[in-house]
């Protein structure tokens, strides 16, 4: 809890806190949108940033105590990780969460379980432990339904592809939207976006569904969890479902080859590293940039999305 908060004024109520994943910065953002009696963060990031987060809080000049929501696009460890603990901290914090996620805020081994197969025994200095949120501190909501912040209504879409539990929150008045993961991964000052493909629900039919969705709002913003504002929204939905749908295919042909789960994510690497190096500014940002972009979403993660999205899904691609 000594740590410095990173805290970014965006508009008259709403701030980016920088959550500092691994002590680097833009890698995890969570949104703190400030009302009048409410005080809500859009994602909280993993555990393990919990200081970090409420550090932020602080720097914004606000006291974590009068928290009231915490709004959250999908459970996976770098949104939803710090609920649990924070709604122990905070006396007046209730999460919101899509009707499908709640149970695995209830009860997180599964989603530990999980995270820990990917990440073997580097899962608790990356992720801290994720405590369980009580069940009378949930809010469950589903499409169509609206938050009230202050003077923002968020309505809730619901936005499978990325998760089967994901939501988006739209701000019709003010044509933004807080997307999640399913607007994808793209790190304010460099010009690349990549998608976020995990497993177990990764499925191209619904996430290109949810991107037609979110079009067809012409929203002039985004707030991206990795990372920052957008506002070229209609390209950068454009270049996602392209880049989503390029993956699928170096997939597919690596499940052909018979690649396992290491040489496909090697071949996404391949793909992805030079135009990411490109698009930064010079060689010591080059390098960080591809070093950022695997932080926010490793390519072994996005290749087993991938893998188990055709073996589950369209085992008829695979013969
Ligand atoms: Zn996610």
């Amino acid at each position: 809890m000594e740590q410095a908060g990173f805290a970014r004024q965006l508009t008259d109520d709403l701030w980016l806190i920088d959550t500092q994943f691994q002590g680097e910065r833009q890698i995890i953002a969570s949104y703190l949108i400030v009302g009048d009696g409410e005080l809500a963060l859009v994602d909280v990031g993993a555990a393990a940033t919990l200081g970090a987060l409420l550090a932020g809080v602080c720097a914004a000049g606000f006291d974590p105590e009068d928290i009231t929501h915490l709004l959250l696009t999908h459970v996976h460890l770098d949104h939803a990780g710090a609920a649990g603990a924070l709604v122990r901290k905070l006396p007046h914090a209730r999460v919101y969460v899509h009707r499908i996620g709640a149970p695995h805020l209830i009860d997180p081994s599964r989603l530990m379980r999980s995270a820990t197969r990917i990440y073997g025994d580097k899962m608790e200095r990356l992720w801290g432990t994720m405590e369980p949120v009580p069940e009378d501190r949930i809010e469950v909501v589903d499409d169509g339904n609206e938050i009230q912040i202050g003077a923002r209504t968020l309505q809730v879409l619901y936005t499978p592809g990325h998760a089967i539990h994901h939501v988006a929150l739209y701000d019709e008045i003010r044509r933004v939207a807080f997307p999640g993961d399913v607007a994808g991964v793209s790190i304010e000052g460099i010009d690349f976006v990549r998608p976020p493909t995990p497993p177990p629900d990764l499925s191209l039919e619904d996430w290109d569904e949810s991107i037609t969705r979110l079009e067809a709002l012409g929203l002039e913003r985004l707030y991206l969890p990795h990372f920052g504002e957008i506002d070229a929204t209609a390209r950068h939905f454009g270049v996602l479902r392209r880049r989503l749908h390029e993956w699928g295919e170096i997939a597919l042909a690596g499940l052909h080859a018979e690649k396992d789960d290491v040489a496909i994510a090697a071949d996404f690497a391949r793909a992805a590293d030079p135009v990411i190096a490109e698009h930064a500014q010079n060689g010591a940002a080059a390098a960080d940039a591809v070093r950022h972009y695997e932080l926010a979403t490793n390519y072994l993660m996005s290749a087993q999305g991938y893998m188990r999205y055709y073996q589950k899904r369209h085992p008829e691609l695979l013969r």
